[in-house]
């Protein structure tokens, strides 16, 4: 079969290799539909020896049972499903309390990020790992194991903060913030500030349900023209970018008693101490948290409310043999919404 596979640093490579036999336990997948994370350039990235190699890319995968291993009886040939892709150790305190995006012995085991994803035509996963679907478009339901998820546990963590009628910053409108501003628009009466570099993200912002779209640049002045400089501010920001003047934007336009959640994986710094130079008043009392991934319950709320109609992601999709053209054009910022891979 084909597979687009990690083959070292920066490099990413369409190959032939053999079809995968699923084990006890798990089931082989014909994969319909793979997201392009902007993870994998982090992954693309990142040094020699952090990530085996090689290995096919993917963490976003949906597609249809094709071969069950022995003793998996949950699942037939042709049943539709979504990757769970966090593959935690299953017996420490954040699996066993169903929050594997906090296992403790493996911190970042996956599918396609420890071992071979679904950038392929196949690809073998644990049966624990698969939810159903029912009839939503594989290229609908890839994009939500992760673009969906990860915004949907980052407003679970913040929810408490989203009462109606307060502000959310939504820093990075792309494959996670477009997904986020209707999560936000789903489940919450918050006004959505949505802001971004690109004026096509913006737009794309506005038309998915954001309230006011803010171009980065002087984004801290429009932003506290709506929602007031400190000790008022926005109740949340989420920031899928995480840059420096990403955080530091969060820092300047979050309320007194905010919360800051960082999830865009940037290599920016928060800092939220004030500094001997900044003139008072400074939010004070603010939370700032990390969110990793999501877990399997939240997935299947997001998947819920796909079918549901509430949530859809703006797809463009590509064939394998041009995965590697969609992820430069990922990096080049020139992909709205997901590029979604149909093998
Ligand atoms: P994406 O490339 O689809 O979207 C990024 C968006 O941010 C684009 O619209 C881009 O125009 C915008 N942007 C870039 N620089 C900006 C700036 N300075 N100010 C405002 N907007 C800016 O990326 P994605 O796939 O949505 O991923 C977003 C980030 O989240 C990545 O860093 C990714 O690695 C990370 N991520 C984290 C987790 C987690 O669990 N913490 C999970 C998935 C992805
Ligand atoms: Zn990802
Ligand atoms: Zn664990």
């Amino acid at each position: 079969m084909r597979a687009v596979r990690l083959t070292g640093p920066g490099k990413l490579e369409l190959m032939d290799v053999p079809v995968p036999e699923p084990g006890p336990g798990e089931v082989r997948i014909a994969v319909g539909a793979t997201g392009a994370c902007h993870s994998d350039l982090h992954i693309l990235d990142a040094p020699a020896g952090i990530y085996p190699v090689p290995m096919t890319l993917g963490h976003e995968i949906a597609g249809t049972v094709d071969r069950p291993g022995d003793g998996v009886t949950a699942w037939q040939p042709g049943d539709r499903a979504a990757i769970y892709g966090i593959q935690g150790c299953g017996h420490c305190r954040g699996c066993l309390t169903g929050r594997e995006n906090q296992c403790r012995e493996v911190p970042v085991g996956g599918i396609g990020l420890s071992r071979d994803g679904g950038l392929a035509e196949y690809v073998v996963v644990p049966a624990s790992r698969l939810l159903p679907t029912g009839d939503l478009e594989l290229t609908q339901a890839a994009p939500l194991t992760d673009a969906g998820l990860t915004p949907y546990h980052a407003v679970e963590l913040a929810r408490p903060a989203l009462r109606p009628g307060t502000f959310c910053v939504v820093i990075g409108i792309g494959g996670l913030g477009h997904l986020a501003v209707q999560i936000l628009a789903a489940t919450t009466a918050v006004t959505v500030i949505a802001v971004d570099t690109s004026d096509a993200a913006l737009e794309l912002a506005k038309r998915v349900g954001a309230h006011h779209t803010v171009r980065s640049d002087a984004a801290a002045d429009r932003i506290r023209g709506l929602v007031g400089g400190p000790p008022d501010g926005a109740d949340v920001v989420l920031d899928f970018v995480g840059v420096d003047a990403t955080t530091r934007l969060g820092r300047t336009v979050v309320a007194t008693g905010g919360h800051l959640l960082l999830v865009g994986l940037g290599g920016g710094q928060l800092t939220l101490k004030p500094t001997a130079e900044e003139p008072p008043p400074v939010p004070l009392e603010v939370t700032a948290r990390i969110p990793f991934w999501g877990t399997r319950a939240e997935l299947r709320e997001v998947i819920a409310l796909a079918r549901q109609g509430r949530v859809h992601t703006e797809v463009e999709t590509f064939p394998l043999e041009e995965a590697v053209r969609a992820y430069e054009r990922l990096r080049a910022g020139d992909i709205r919404g997901r590029a979604v891979i149909v093998p």
